[in-house]
């Protein structure tokens, strides 16, 4: 078991957090990251016994071409997605490093799916804790800038920096543009709040379960992203 550590942790140097976290957030920007946020978690208890501060929330853009050509370019987008997520773990590499060099802890964390396919702690909730945009009806992540066209990763740490505001309310509207996406109708149309069960949002089995059943034919499981590109969030102009 991990050891018990506090949040008010002693370092040996004398630490300028406002300086650290600047650094850092450009440092990942610089570094090809779309935004970077920072979620107060400190209400939340992990089974590992730390005493997380901060969740640090990264997000890495898709290429919009790409994601515009998905449904007729499959392979394209599979291998897109393989790609940032190579490029998501020199993201989290350099985070720690900031992090670890002036002492502090980080654990990067695994969206473990647990029985029903449910995480005690998401990238997505992290995210909109983080004040970086909120849930669709898709039951995906819809960042202010890029939609849903976004790879989310997330660095738990017990440094003190500043958070920011939390997201409590969707900007979906009356916008039902995943929900005709779908072709297999599993995204519902609710509209999400803090707290909704994810299964009012999406039947995620079935999302699950046909696109598993490609593998024979591809090799792969299909990505899908139907529900990703109809979103007009953060959809670009060429
Ligand atoms: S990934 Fe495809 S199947 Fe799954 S919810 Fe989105 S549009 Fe539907
Ligand atoms: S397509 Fe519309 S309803 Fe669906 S997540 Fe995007 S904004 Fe919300």
């Amino acid at each position: 078991m991990a050891p018990k550590v506090s949040r008010g942790m002693k370092t040996n140097k004398r630490i300028n957090v406002n300086r650290l976290q600047k650094e850092m957030k450009s440092q990942l920007l610089y570094s090809g990251a779309g935004f970077v946020g920072f979620a107060d978690i400190s209400d939340l208890r992990f089974p590992d016994n730390v005493e997380w501060r901060i969740a640090i929330s990264i997000g890495l853009p898709y290429d919009s071409r790409i994601v515009d050509r998905l449904d007729s370019e499959v392979e394209a987008f599979e291998k897109h997605l393989q790609e940032t997520c190579e490029s998501m773990e020199n993201l989290l590499k350099v985070c720690e490093h900031y992090l670890r060099q002036e002492g502090f802890i980080t654990r990067i964390h695994f969206a473990k799916n647990l029985p029903g396919l449910l995480s005690t702690f998401s990238h997505k909730m992290a995210a909109t804790k983080a004040g970086l945009g909120w849930i669709g009806k898709s039951s995906l992540f819809v960042s202010t800038e890029f939609g849903c066209r976004v790879r989310l990763a997330t660095v738990l740490t017990n440094a003190p920096f500043t958070s920011g505001k939390p997201v409590t309310e969707s900007q979906c509207g009356d916008c039902i543009e995943c929900v005709k996406a779908c072709p297999y109708q599993a995204i519902k149309g609710a509209t999400w709040y803090p707290g909704i069960e994810r299964d009012e949002l999406l039947d995620a089995f079935l999302c699950d379960r046909i696109r598993n059943e490609y593998i024979p034919k591809l090799g792969y499981r299909h990505p899908c992203g139907l529900c990703v590109k109809a979103c007009p969030v953060g959809k670009r102009e060429y």
